[in-house]
């Protein structure tokens, strides 16, 4: 008996460093320094932040990286990748200091785009990111070319990290339904469902320059034009006035500084 409760403690501590040693690993992996530096030379957001906000964006990236596990199949994870899906977390809620994603622990990375084994409706399409569902609660699935690819300047409207998280961020509150309504103060809900009908119908017709994606429901237009509102902002501003001040109102209550 004594043997066996000695045996199970053994393989309690083990468990418990093993633990111990994988938080320690995904805290320390990743020096500040290194952080900094790879925003700085990948991150757009980041660079048009002031001083003041750049420190805090840094800082929250590093808590993202201590709470989410980035994992790769079939590929390394290199400090480049860990930086640029947090940077894709924290950009849609940077303008509020309190968030946390509490609705995921991790993040798989696939070298390339997959379909197979994660395709949900059978249809083959290539699937670049999504957030997971059933037992994949609590994950989320990216191509990481397309996280690289997406922080590529002259990447253009399109950033698959950004896209992904604003789902998470529109699921927190059960629905993923473009309705967020964490983010979204109760009185631009109608305006906000309202200007969504009206631009994809613009997209059907042609008269828009929205990722087409984006009328697929209201869930892929949030995501869609979020993608463009983080990496295009002054565009948006200017072909989308209308647009641009809705997600500037969901995203921006307070305004973030910038340089
Ligand atoms: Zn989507």
């Amino acid at each position: 008996m004594e043997t066996i409760l000695g045996i199970t403690g053994i393989a309690i501590m083990a468990f418990l460093l093993s633990l111990a040693f994988r938080k320690r690993k995904v805290v320390t992996g990743l020096s500040l320094d290194t952080v900094k530096g790879l925003l700085k030379e990948h991150v757009a957001f980041y660079r048009r932040l002031d001083e003041n906000h750049q420190v805090a964006f840094e800082a929250r990236v590093m808590r993202f990286l201590e709470r989410v596990h980035i994992t790769g199949v079939n590929t390394t994870v290199e400090d480049v990748d860990r930086v640029l899906v947090a940077a894709g977390a924290i950009i849609p809620i940077f303008a509020f200091p309190d968030w946390e994603y509490r609705n995921i622990h991790e993040v798989v990375l696939y070298p390339g785009s997959f379909n197979e084994e994660y395709s949900q409706d059978g249809n083959g399409r290539n699937i670049l990111g999504m957030v997971g569902t059933g037992p994949m609660q609590n994950q989320m699935i990216l191509s990481q070319e397309n996280v690289r690819q997406g922080f590529r300047a002259g990447s253009d409207k399109h950033n698959t990290a950004i896209h992904e998280f604003v789902h998470l961020v529109d699921k927190s509150d059960g629905a993923t339904d473009g309705l967020p309504e964490a983010l979204i103060p109760h009185q631009y809900a109608k305006p906000w469902l309202r200007r969504i009908h009206e631009e994809m119908q613009l997209i059907k017709q042609g008269r828009s320059d929205i990722n087409y994606y984006g009328t697929t429901n209201e869930a892929e237009f949030l995501a869609v034009v979020s993608e463009y509102f983080f990496e295009k902002p002054a565009e948006m501003e200017q072909r989308h006035p209308e647009l641009y001040a809705l997600l500037k109102s969901i995203f921006m209550p307070a305004s973030v500084e910038e340089k």
